[in-house]
């Protein structure tokens, strides 16, 4: 049997062994590989440290004998011995994860230090400052980091010297204010812990290498695989590696560097450094940093070589990397390197660059991209330095990405007056209903006490596109005194205020935008895309200007388009309560009549800006009592209009109140016991098509039946839709293809999906509701406990952004198979607010479903994730 390995050389590890090495450790051992000037060293596996956790927290001596061996040969390698009085050997114990986690263990510098070694190095180095240096960091790091005494202990002391002796910087400490600085470190740590500092080597670096270990369980490590979905079971490595030293005077330093810069993917390096400094010192902003230019200057040849490794690693890496260094007496060494992290401006232009070069393919720049990044670029967003300086004054729910800002007005009217006047204005609200819209159009953002993700505000905002923050419940929105209140503050109407719809958060004052740039870049990369996906992407809109945004970004046709929106347009309304409250045949059809041509020109205008491309039309769905007035005069009104009493009015809106409008009077259930309604809107629609392919557009609509639960009910209402369509076909003479299908969003409608099937010619899957029917969640009131879910780890993810594969999802397979089983080629879609969530998409893009659709802002993202998709899995 082979012995077990838990220690590798970095001579015998490459980078594709970052799951046994970590990341960090692989790389170095690849650097090794390809033969940069990395300081030798060894690393000490991830199975050592399960190994370790296995073994209920010790180090085994196996593994021990194993870690003893690697240093016995590094000492023979370098001539130089750990705790050695003549030529001493020093360490850095350095943690390295799969997934790099900042927050997890820190780094170990300069260990083998002790009271001897100490003037070994200062004799070796005819250096006592840089020896001296070189102990107060290694003590101040080995205490912190492997035995938790908090740092500030050690700063105190040395911001005291720094100030008894007037200094300003580090650098100006001199080896006797070490000496002393070293003195009294010892006796902090050894008031804390209750012994003197090791003096043993050997004892320091095993309690390093298990502080490391320790360190992939301490709190701040879980949160942050938990916020990362990395699992708990992988395990750190600890690296082992020779010192090299930036702090031994002026011809040494240390630094960091990107190969393209971070923020717009510029081909340039980017990058800053200190002289005479160790580690940390360059993030840690003790002195500021040199662009990493103006090493040039300093050390010519030292810049000349890390130019030529740069463009080495980039070249080896295939894509831009963020590379640690340092300078020991002019000699460069490569300390580590990883992909860097970047905006999604640079990732796109950085992805694009190097297909342009031949580094990489189009595949795979397109993996590279992560769909839900695309956002940043599709909104506006605040400029990160105003951000920095920006009061935060709240925070609610980031209900629809973007940036906006204005002065605050608290009903639709006034922001509409404002905008008039020429004003950037922001609606506050304490929610939204639909007589905002118009009032939500015209601002540059909205603002809700209440409601959640789903709520009207920001299911609205989303389709426009417009920012939106909702439930922002630590505000008061006093609309009858129009101010903003909380304990510390009062924002009267007029006031300026802005909002980040991607973080949730509301800013006082007009905060500095960047505009939205599509890039060549982008735009090539799009076509890319577009190559390879292969489901159809469209999109959510229920009027003209979101299906002209929808096409700009790349909408292959509607999806889904709701005309309750449509009623709910302000002119529109009354007649919309007329046919409500009508309570014979007549009378509704009289407000029906009225309600024909504004229709008719909705589908017009929507056919139109569509040009050929297929427009999914959902007849009317919602809760009737949603379109009632509740305001005295525009009940009087109604009133006049319909030649009936105040009292019978009120009456009637009473009869129409419902316990649980959700599972109320709503969707086809309308049309059972009204079928004129849903008789006029496919008249409309299809005298609208009439009308569009007369001025020679190509029209073919979809017109889909919403909330079915029962085949029979399908049934009734298309033969009905369908006499009426057909008897204006005949009597126009003309030719429209049209079909007649309906929504999945019961379940129903998934369980007899065979029987629905025979009646319909698509299916279009409303996961949004079928979600809150599968789980009995209401889409309204889940805002309140369903973030005590995921926080309690009961759900992974709320499931009405993720589409519940395991339930949710069966069900939909079970639809697409039932389906599929009675009517093969019956066509296929999705139109929930998962059809624009990239993992959602996966899903149906495998369940060999025709399209999705999601709002017009999330096209570009939909796109991408279905390329993803097919390049993952090709069919
Ligand atoms: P992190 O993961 O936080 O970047 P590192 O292990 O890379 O931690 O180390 C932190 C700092 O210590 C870095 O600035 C690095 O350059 C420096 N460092 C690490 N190993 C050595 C070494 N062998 N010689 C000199 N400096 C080192
Ligand atoms: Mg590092
Ligand atoms: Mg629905």
């Amino acid at each position: 049997m082979m012995e077990a390995k838990y220690v590798y050389g970095f001579n015998e590890g490459n980078k594709d062994m970052k799951s046994l090495l970590g990341g960090k450790g692989a790389n170095l051992a690849e650097m090794t590989k390809i033969g940069l000037p990395v300081p030798p060293g060894f690393t000490i596996s991830t199975s050592a440290c399960n190994d370790y956790y296995d073994n209920s927290e010790l180090i085994r001596d196996e593994i021990i004998k194993e870690i003893e061996n690697y240093l016995k040969s590094l000492e023979e390698n370098l001539n130089k011995k750990l705790g050695c009085s003549k030529n001493p050997l020093l360490l850095s114990v350095r943690s390295g994860a799969v997934f790099s986690m900042p927050g997890m263990m820190d780094t170990i510098l300069n260990l083998g230090l002790n009271d001897s070694s100490v003037l070994a190095l200062a004799n070796a180095t005819q250096n006592e400052r840089f020896a001296y240096d070189s102990y107060r960091r290694f003590i101040q790091m080995f205490s912190d980091v492997a035995m938790g005494i908090p740092k500030y202990k050690f700063e105190n002391v040395l911001d005291d010297a720094k100030e008894s002796k007037g200094y300003k910087i580090d650098t100006d400490l001199n080896s006797e204010d070490l000496k002393e600085i070293v003195t009294k470190y010892k006796a902090i740590y050894k008031k804390e812990i209750k012994q003197d500092f090791p003096q043993e080597p050997k004892d320091q670096l095993m309690l390093a290498i298990e502080a490391v270990f320790k360190s992939w369980n301490n709190p701040r490590a879980a949160v942050y695989r938990k916020l990362n979905d990395i699992p708990h079971n992988l395990g750190t490595a600890v690296n082992i590696q020779s010192m090299v030293f930036g702090n031994m005077g002026e011809s040494s330093g240390t630094g960091v560097a990107f190969t393209r810069n971070p923020s717009t993917g510029e081909n340039k390096l980017f990058g800053e450094f200190l002289i005479n400094a160790q580690g940390e010192d360059v993030v840690a902003g003790i002195r500021t940093p040199q662009d990493i230019s103006s090493l040039k200057n300093v050390m010519p040849k030292a810049y000349d070589e890390f130019v030529k490794i740069t463009s080495i690693l980039e070249n080896h890496y295939k894509d831009m990397q963020d590379i640690e260094f340092t300078i020991e007496r002019e000699q460069l060494y490569i300390l580590q390197t990883r992909n860097g992290k970047r905006t999604t401006t640079a990732a796109i232009n950085i992805a694009v660059d190097l297909v342009n070069d031949n580094i990489i393919d189009e595949k795979e720049a397109i993996m590279r991209i992560e769909p839900k990044q695309l956002d940043q670029l599709l909104h506006p967003s605040f400029e990160s330095k105003a951000l920095k300086n920006a009061t935060v004054i709240a925070k609610g729910l980031p209900a629809s990405p973007g940036a906006g800002s204005g002065k605050v007005y608290f009903n639709a009217q006034d922001v509409v007056e404002a905008k008039g006047r020429g004003e950037e204005a922001i609606l506050v609200r304490l929610e939204t209903s639909p007589e905002d819209i118009e009032g939500m159009v015209c601002a540059q953002g909205i603002l809700t006490a209440r409601g959640g993700m789903t709520s009207h505000a920001a299911v609205v905002a989303r389709g426009m596109g417009k920012c939106c923050v909702a439930g922002c419940s630590q505000i008061k929105v006093d609309e009858y005194n129009k101010e903003i209140r909380s304990d510390d503050f009062v924002i009267k109407e007029g006031e300026y205020i802005s909002l980040d719809g991607s973080s949730g958060c509301v800013y006082i004052g007009s905060v500095k935008k960047t505009d939205v740039a599509l890039t060549g870049s982008f735009e090539k990369l799009m076509n890319w895309v577009d190559k390879y996906k292969d489901i159809i992407v469209r999109s959510n809109a229920d009027n003209p200007r979101d299906a002209a945004m929808a096409i700009k970004f790349g909408a292959q046709g509607i999806g889904l388009c709701r005309t309750e929106h449509m009623f709910f347009d302000e002119d529109r309304i009354p007649a919309v309560r007329e046919m409500i409250l009508s309570n014979t045949l007549e009378q509704r059809l009289v407000a029906l009549e009225k309600l024909l041509p504004m229709q008719r020109e909705d589908f017009v205008a929507m056919f139109k800006v569509m040009d050929g491309k297929p427009v999914n039309i959902r007849l009317l769905d919602p809760p009737l009592h949603e379109f009632l007035p509740h305001d005295d005069e525009s009940i009087n009104h109604l009133a006049k209009v319909m030649g009936l009493q105040v009292s019978e009015i009120k009456r009637r809106i009473i009869d129409l109140d419902e316990f649980n409008p959700m599972l109320g009077h709503r969707g086809c259930r309308l049309a059972i016991t009204f079928p004129e309604i849903y008789e006029m809107q496919a008249k409309a629609i299809i005298q609208g098509a009439i009308e569009a392919s007369k001025e020679g557009i190509k029209v073919t609509p979809e017109i889909m039946i919403p909330l079915v639960g029962e085949v029979k009910e399908l049934k009734v209402i298309k033969d009905m839709i369908k006499e009426t369509v057909d008897n204006i076909i005949a009597a126009e003479g003309v030719n429209i293809p049209y079909t007649i299908g309906t929504m999945i969003e019961i379940p129903r409608a998934c369980l007899s999906a065979d029987e629905i099937a025979q009646e319909a010619d698509f299916f279009s899957f409303g996961t949004n509701d079928l979600t809150q029917m599968t789980f009995g969640y209401s889409r309204d009131d889940a805002g309140k406990f369903l973030g005590e879910y995921v926080n309690k780890e009961l759900l992974e993810k709320d499931p009405f952004e993720v589409l519940d594969q395991k339930g949710v999802g069966k069900l939909v397979k079970m639809g697409v198979q039932l389906g599929r089983s009675s009517k093969p080629n019956i066509k296929l879609g999705i139109c929930g607010e998962h059809g624009g969530e990239p993992s959602s998409i996966e899903f149906f893009y495998n369940l060999g479903l025709n399209y999705v659709s999601c709002s017009p802002f999330r096209v570009p993202i939909a796109r991408l994730a279905a390329a993803q998709a097919f390049i993952k899995n090709p069919r």
